[in-house]
């Protein structure tokens, strides 16, 4: 139930099949949204119900296997398939279920894919050193493909790092099993719309400790400890190692900004676990560059230098951003108009933006926040734009020599684009053209 266009539902559907499974895949989407996802699966002997869920698909069903993306509290199939007495099962459970290999899986509210690529690339750089000698090490979860068709590859002493969404959390509670080394990089309220209350998103979180052994290690970021024991949700017996900032880690990175300290913190907690040495993991973390999208340096041009930051779709991502640069910038933001609070943003425009370029559904929003901020900075010179591309050519007008151009749209894409990454890789091309 959902094949979705992010790897998941192919990777699922696929690994059935081979499974000799017989697969019926449904999705609200139809044929032409869902294509490149279906290309993928040409060839198996799998039945496509698209366009809507039909109950009656469930009349013959072993198993529902849902996608982490369906609200499955609001679905009527889901409840269906529960009064059948379907079992409901996931993507990433069925994996965590069959994957022989030792897990070390990462959550938190942000920074969950640049910690696990981390963790990824000091471990897959050192096999050799690491303990138990593993043949290999994967990465996968909410970040990548998905990692079923390689189950058969995988061995007992490989490692697999796994990022996990607080969505997939929530489905392992029914599986009772938590990796043997957590990373929780920090916790704040998002998804509410989806989890409810704060309470209910921290307690999908907590899945990724809640059945450690006393031998598993739990690693906590200073802010995710605190936000854990104000809220009074019980960590349990395993080691607990509660990181702030290596002081080893500073002035060492090719990653801006101090929450990156913070990811690269982890990585080098879990190199230390596995038996590196510190010189040797912050060698590695030296060279990270970085995951598309993210603070992404895409060149310099006229003495100014560009910054994709497309993934940020929240305020508070944007926020992140800007703390990153010493000196003012242009910043390029907007986009999908939610209801978010863009207070603590427009503070840090004021301080930290000597022009802003807005654009997007909620361009006017965005622009009026800025001008209540109370700040003891002068405005910002604030422009507004329909077109992005045009917003794009106004911020390369206003850029003097030494400058920084940031594009971090504290917001969603979905108003002009399909993803975040299409947005990105749009802004990637119009500054690589200049010549
Ligand atoms: P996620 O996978 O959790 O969405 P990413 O690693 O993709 O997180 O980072 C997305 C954005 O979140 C970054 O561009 C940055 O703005 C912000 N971010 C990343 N790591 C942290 C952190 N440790 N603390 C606060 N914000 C962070």
């Amino acid at each position: 139930m959902g094949l979705g266009r992010f790897g998941g539902g192919v990777g699922v559907s696929r690994w059935l099949a081979e499974q000799n499974a017989k697969v019926i895949v449904t999705d609200l989407a139809n044929e032409s949204d869902l294509a490149s996802s279906i290309e993928e699966l040409q060839g198996l002997p799998i039945e496509f119900h698209l366009g809507a869920h039909d109950g009656r698909d469930l009349a013959a069903a072993d198993l529902l296997v849902v996608n982490p993306a369906v609200d499955k509290a609001k679905s009527d199939f889901v409840r269906q398939a529960r009064t059948r007495g379907i079992p409901i099962t996931s993507e990433i459970n069925l994996f965590v279920e069959h994957c022989p290999a030792r897990i070390i899986g990462i959550t938190g509210s942000t920074g969950k894919s640049t910690t696990a690529a981390m963790i990824f690339d000091v471990l897959y750089a050192h096999l050799s050193s690491l303990n138990g000698s593993p043949h290999n090490v994967w990465l996968g979860g909410n970040i990548g493909e998905s990692l079923l068709p390689e189950l058969a590859r995988m061995s007992t002493s490989d490692f697999v790092v796994l990022e996990l969404s607080s969505f997939q959390l929530e489905d392992l509670a029914s599986l009772q099993r938590s990796p043997h080394i957590a990373v929780v990089t920090n916790l704040s309220p998002i998804h509410l719309d989806r989890h409810g209350t704060f309470e209910n998103y921290l307690h999908a979180k907590a899945q990724i400790f809640a059945h450690q052994a006393s031998d598993d290690v739990l690693l906590l970021s200073e802010q995710a400890a605190g936000v854990l024991t104000d809220k009074q949700i019980p960590l349990g017996g395993q080691r607990q190692i509660i990181y702030g900032q290596a002081a080893e880690l500073a002035g060492r990175l090719n990653v801006i900004g101090e929450h990156n300290q913070h990811n690269a913190t982890a990585a080098l907690h879990v190199g230390r676990l596995l038996g590196l040495s510190d010189s040797i993991v912050v060698e590695e973390l030296s060279k990270f560059a970085g995951l598309p999208h993210r603070l992404e340096f895409v060149r310099t041009y006229e003495d100014a230098r560009y910054y994709n930051d497309s993934k940020a779709t929240t305020p508070q991502a944007t926020a992140t951003a800007l703390a990153a640069f010493e000196g003012k910038v242009i910043l390029i933001c907007g986009g999908c108009d939610r209801p978010y609070d863009y207070e603590l943003l427009a503070s840090a425009i004021r301080e930290r933006a000597r022009a802003v370029i807005c654009f997007g559904e909620n361009r006017a929003k965005i622009a009026t926040y800025i001008r209540r901020a109370p700040a003891a900075t002068p405005l910002p010179t604030i422009k507004s734009v329909h077109e992005f591309n045009g917003g794009i050519n106004l911020a390369r007008r206003l850029a003097r020599p030494g400058e920084v151009v940031l594009f971090s749209p504290a917001a969603a894409s979905y108003d002009a684009f399909v993803n975040y990454e299409q947005r990105g890789d749009h802004f990637k091309t119009i500054v690589n053209n200049w010549i």
